[in-house]
């Protein structure tokens, strides 16, 4: 009997550990009020001037022009700024850095733990630059650091976004996310999951979410070196039939499927089979297009991602690929495909996603629908829009603040000033 209770006790108190602690609890009830200069609200495009939001502990309790400030409450000032919901990248991999892409595998060169440490100063990084929310769509080879980093997010041990975490991708032999060019008779740990077979892909969906999965990644397509350089076709990874089996495996679970897929027939295949979103899909056709909007499928174009930083990238293949990317951008606007912001970031550096609104911008994306991309869409996407994406009572309190106006001039956005994530102020003006 005491032995039974003493159970209980040690079960209980191991729940308290491990469950999840909002990094707010100990202010519960806590009343912050925000003064804005100007107030971008997503949902309806409309600009509030002087507008004030009370927040209530991690939840917006109201939010309007002419608000009296109750008592005793902590005031922000943020009159001098442009005042708009945290944003939400829906493509990141906190556990990727810039480095890991030019030379030798980071699975070869680098311990988990080294690359763990490296994606705790990451997700700080994204944070600060007012991504209060991440999808991170594969650790990148590092397992499932990507939930450690999550959980200690969570319980407030270090400070980062709200962080929605997708383990291993599922991949095949020979396709993405391989070590390419490596003796084959020296056993190297692949970055990804090798899934050959529907009951390989099925097995793999149920272990990432026993492990903490929140999101499972298919590579639906290959990588730029699947792609022909004569026809642009890219390597499709993937049947329908087994996109179902992963889809259905994953609903089982209710988990969404992510697809990475530049075009053609793994991109259609991810369609057909149900996938939630479309990640890259530069190589799109018009058919693809449509199939978008016919299935209701979000697409997150990452599209500065593959605009050459170094000159020995500049290559012609490249200078094709980004032209079409910006070809189907527009394509896919004037159809009404469903947009979500989404960056790559840590294939570029961590803190520099804002970027990709000035790229949106500047191929003709109005400056509203880009943050819209990052707020009330993003939020769609992560099936999140009652929680976060917008300034509304009964919402977590993610706001952020930037320098000038983004609606006139979009790099504003790289001039994020204030982040507040839950109620918890991580980054203030000067
Ligand atoms: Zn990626």
């Amino acid at each position: 009997m005491i032995k039974k209770r003493a159970f209980v006790l040690i079960a209980l108190a191991l729940l308290l550990v491990s469950s999840p602690r909002p990094e707010i609890a100990a202010q519960a009830g806590r009343v912050t009020a925000i003064r804005c200069g100007r107030l971008i609200n997503p949902v309806d495009g409309t600009v509030t001037q002087n507008a004030v939001i009370i927040i209530r502990g991690d939840r917006i309790e109201q939010v309007g022009a002419g608000l009296g400030v109750p008592g005793g409450a902590n005031v922000i000032d943020l009159s001098a700024y442009t005042v708009m919901p945290g944003l939400i990248d829906c493509h990141t991999h906190v556990l990727l850095q810039p480095e890991d892409e030019r030379g030798a595998p980071p699975v070869v060169v680098k311990s988990q733990a080294y690359r763990t440490v490296q994606g705790v100063a990451a997700a700080k990084k994204d944070l600060e630059a007012g991504f209060t929310t991440l999808r991170d769509v594969d650790s990148e080879g590092a397992g499932f650091a990507d939930v450690a980093i999550r959980d200690a997010i969570n319980r407030g041990i270090i400070p980062g976004p709200r962080l929605l975490v997708s383990t291993l991708a599922l991949t095949i032999t020979g396709g993405h996310m391989n070590n390419a060019g490596l003796n084959p008779d020296i056993p190297v740990p692949e970055p990804a999951s090798l899934t050959d077979s529907r009951d390989a892909m099925i097995a793999e969906v149920r272990r990432q979410v026993k492990y903490g999965a929140d999101w499972i990644k298919l590579y639906a397509t290959g990588t730029l070196r699947h792609v022909d350089p004569v026809t642009l076709e890219s390597l499709s990874q993937v049947s329908v039939e087994e996109v179902r089996a992963i889809v259905r495996e994953a609903a089982r679970w209710r988990r969404d499927v992510a697809a990475h897929a530049y075009g053609g027939d793994g991109a259609k295949n991810a369609i057909r089979g149900g996938v939630r979103s479309i990640e890259h899909g530069m190589l799109m056709d018009d058919e693809t297009l449509k199939l978008m909007v016919e299935h209701g499928t979000f697409w997150c174009p990452t599209l500065s991602v593959y605009i050459p930083e170094h000159e020995e990238d500049n290559t012609e293949l490249r200078r094709r690929i980004v032209a079409s990317h910006k070809e189907v951008f527009q394509k896919a606007m004037r159809l009404g495909v469903k947009i979500a912001f989404g960056t790559d970031v840590g294939a570029y550096e961590h803190g520099t996603s804002a970027r990709e609104f000035v790229r949106m911008v500047d191929y003709g994306m109005k400056p509203i629908d880009a943050i819209r991309s990052a707020t009330t869409r993003a939020a769609e996407l992560l099936r999140m829009e009652r929680q976060i994406g917008a300034i509304e009572p009964g919402k977590f309190a993610d706001v952020i603040a930037v320098e000038g106006n983004p609606l006139d001039d979009i790099r504003a956005m790289t001039r994020v000033v204030f982040v507040m994530k839950s109620g918890q102020v991580y980054k203030s003006p000067r």
